[in-house]
């Protein structure tokens, strides 16, 4: 028996292409023995989303009922909810809605977003406006999945580098139970917070649980970041290499408290599977075995 060498008790994976279909990212994760895959439902940097057979989608859903992994969707990179640009918001909330229709499809449960950037408007008018449409949204459809609001860098005037700016947008959103948080490691660390040392680490859980709320965290990006603490500066790396200790990495992947969590890696992938495959073994031996 070899109890570290599979993630059979916590919900572990990488970010998977959908090149080849959605199904094929749920069976390249299986391959490298992934409990749980994220994939972007299209083109990320496109707003037109590709017309969908329900072929594919049944073939996905058969896929995942194989593979018994755990899929997590991530938004497309141009929806900014907060833009002050009435044609960006509009295309914002449409392109939102129709990812949203796909993970109900699809039975993911959680959509990941950037909250958005407030571009030449204020910080307070770009953290309303990103509520008042996901309110709308939810208003007019009572989508099964849940969105997840992501912890930024902070890079530019990207809103969500601070736990307030995310309980802000919480605060003012009527359907509580359909929102959460997705914290991103390399973004939290460039945003300014620490978390090498136990206290660090224990001091960051307990400001997020006392401003969000971990009842709420339903995602973790495990990342390491290329740039210093408080650089702002969203760059993601290997677990070995960049400015994050393991040990760091090892206090979110051992806490009991999380360990219901998916947690995904996002690192680069320079060497295609083979990259997933050595970071994900770097995981495999910070997890205590327990
Ligand atoms: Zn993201
Ligand atoms: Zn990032």
């Amino acid at each position: 028996m070899h109890a570290h060498n599979c993630f059979c008790n916590q919900l572990i994976g990488v970010h998977m292409s959908i090149s080849g279909g959605w199904h094929q990212a749920l069976l390249q994760g299986n391959k490298i023995q992934c409990t749980t895959v994220q994939i972007f439902l299209k083109n990320n940097r496109q707003w037109n989303v590709p017309k969908t057979s329900t072929t594919e989608i049944e073939l996905f859903k058969e896929t995942h009922v194989k593979t018994n992994i755990f899929p997590v969707a991530h938004a497309s990179y141009l929806i900014n909810l907060a833009s002050p640009k009435k044609e960006i918001e509009q295309l914002s909330i449409q392109s939102l809605k129709n990812e949203l229709k796909l993970c109900d499809q699809l039975n993911i449960p959680y959509l990941i977003i950037h909250p958005g950037s407030h571009l030449d408007d204020s910080v307070e008018n770009g953290l309303m406006r990103i509520s008042q449409s996901i309110n709308k949204i939810y208003e007019e459809t009572n989508y099964n999945c849940i969105l997840l609001l992501e912890t930024m860098a902070g890079q530019g005037t990207t809103l969500g580098k601070t736990f307030e700016q995310l309980g802000q947008i919480l605060h003012t959103i009527n359907q509580k139970n359909k929102v959460g948080v997705c914290l991103d490691t390399c973004h939290v660390f460039a945003a300014g917070y620490k978390f090498n040392t136990l206290l660090e680490y224990n001091t960051l859980l307990h400001t997020f649980n006392s401003i969000i709320g971990l009842e709420i965290l339903k995602v973790i990006h495990i990342n390491n970041s290329q740039k210093e603490c408080g650089s702002f500066i969203d760059r993601h790396e290997h677990l070995h290499k960049g400015k994050i200790s393991l040990e760091a990495f090892s206090h979110f992947l051992n806490d009991q408290k999380l360990k219901h969590i998916p947690k995904i890696l996002e690192t680069p992938k320079d060497q295609g599977l083979m990259s997933d495959i050595k970071n994900l073994e770097i995981i495999k031996n910070l997890l205590i075995k327990n």
